[in-house]
């Protein structure tokens, strides 16, 4: 009998005829090999249908969640389906870190890198810039490995789920370290035009919450490590939160990780919400678009001349940026990027309303989508072409496609 799955966010039901929960990379290899057309899926925190298929959806969360650490190497390696939540735990007990983490704990690895995931910081790349190999469970079944340095290694990591399945994933480490985390309050408007790159570089990661009333920015949030300048007493005007905020002010901050400037674990620090609690609000959409950093205050001011067209959708907004890199298809593509991330209402026609101002007001500074959030219209991307070559090898059947990779990276 079908069983209907959804996202994260209920927004999108998978149309799968079949779902497969494989134990072993046996089972995937031979779910692989016997599909016509099959999709991965992580965690399915993705709010669009970048997972959806209406043939066989495979699960890769019953894969054994094996996690090995390579201290030597100065990397760890781990199943298909750990989450970033699981794996920073082990690694902290181990004495190691990441370099960053997205804002909750609780998304596929493999899943997140597939999209370009993001944390923030100007001199850090996204989630997947940590990736050291990749080994992919290809178009015919049969297992690749793809390690950085191998000349299609850049298009193999954000990769959208369009080559194959990955069962095993290798990540940089770095010896592990302790973050502090202050929450500051009402940033004058003007403050941010004039100091935005002292701003965005005021600790080791800073995101920004705003609801584009144009006068303020309502909170922001500095992570800093031990080892980096103390923490200002005041940040260009914002003063200190006299307690533990939410993003969205009138939530309780109870799921929110440590403020206040309480020395933690990077794990406990880097993401905004805790591992054990229902991450952000729970019922909501994501849309964020990247342009470059050095168009951020053009970028704030044209999505503030559309605020009344996106406010009734809008929850709250975060800014956060993000080094550039040379992977492919990553929204970062050779882009210092700075991140304008809308977390809206759960209401679809409202949120398409929006997502159609926001489009029009950022297109003179191209902007691209990030791929498992609610958008209309991709770019092509530089290296599109190489990227299509590239699943022509390893997938020649398109076993791995769906309309979603169809519309976006082939053209309708
Ligand atoms: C509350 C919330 C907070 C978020 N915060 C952030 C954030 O801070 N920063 C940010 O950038 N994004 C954020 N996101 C977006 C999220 O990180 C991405 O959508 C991410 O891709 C989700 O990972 P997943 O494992 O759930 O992937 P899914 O949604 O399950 O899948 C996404 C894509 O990855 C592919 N995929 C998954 N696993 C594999 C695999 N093993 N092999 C091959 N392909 C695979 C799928 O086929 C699909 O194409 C957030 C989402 C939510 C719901």
């Amino acid at each position: 009998m079908s069983e209907r799955l959804r996202n994260w966010a209920g927004n999108i039901e998978f149309g799968a005829a079949r779902v497969h929960r494989p134990g072993s990379v046996e089972q995937v290899q031979e779910i692989v090999a016997a599909a016509e057309r099959v999709r991965v899926l992580g965690t399915g925190h993705s709010f669009n249908a970048i997972a959806d298929t209406d043939a066989d959806l495979l699960s890769v969360a019953g894969l054994p969640a094996d996690i090995q650490l390579d201290a030597g190497a100065g990397t760890v390696s781990v199943a298909g389906g750990v989450r970033y939540g699981e794996l920073a735990r082990r690694l902290d007990a181990a004495g190691y870190a990441l370099h960053n983490l997205g804002s909750l704990p609780h998304i596929s690895i493999a899943g997140a890198v597939a999209t370009g995931t993001h944390g923030s910081g100007v001199r850090l790349g996204n989630l997947a810039t940590a990736v050291a190999g990749v080994d992919i469970v290809a178009g015919g079944g049969e297992l690749v490995s793809l390690r950085r340095g191998d000349a299609d290694f850049d298009g193999a990591v954000v990769a959208l789920g369009a080559l194959g399945a990955v069962v095993r994933i290798t990540l940089d480490i770095q010896p592990r370290y302790r973050v502090s985390q202050y929450v500051y309050e009402r940033l004058p408007r003007a403050q941010l035009d004039a100091h935005w790159d002292e701003i965005a570089s005021a600790g080791y990661s800073v995101s920004l919450f705003t609801g584009w009333h144009g006068d303020t920015v309502d909170q922001v949030w500095l992570k800093r490590r031990d080892e980096d300048a103390p923490a200002p007493a005041e940040l260009f005007g914002a003063v200190p939160a006299d307690g533990n905020r939410h993003p969205i002010a009138i939530m309780s901050p109870e799921n929110c990780t440590e403020q206040g400037g309480a020395p933690g674990p990077w794990h406990e620090r880097l993401p905004h919400f805790k591992l054990e609690f229902t991450p952000s609000s729970g019922e909501e959409l994501q849309t964020e678009y990247f342009v470059a950093r050095a168009d951020a205050i053009a970028a704030f001011a044209a999505v503030e001349r559309v605020r009344d067209r996106i406010v009734p959708a809008l929850q709250i907004s975060e800014i956060r940026t993000i080094a550039a890199d040379g992977m492919w298809l990553s929204p970062h593509y050779e882009r210092d990027s700075v991140a304008l991330h809308f977390t809206w209402v759960p209401n679809n026609d409202l949120v398409l309303g929006a997502v159609d101002a926001l489009e029009e007001a950022l297109a003179p500074f191209a902007p691209r989508p990030h791929w498992g959030k609610v958008f209309r219209h991709a770019p092509a991307y530089a290296r599109g072409r190489d990227f299509a070559a590239l699943a022509a090898r390893l997938d020649p059947a398109g076993t791995f496609r769906n309309a979603f990779v169809e519309r976006h990276l082939v053209g309708e």
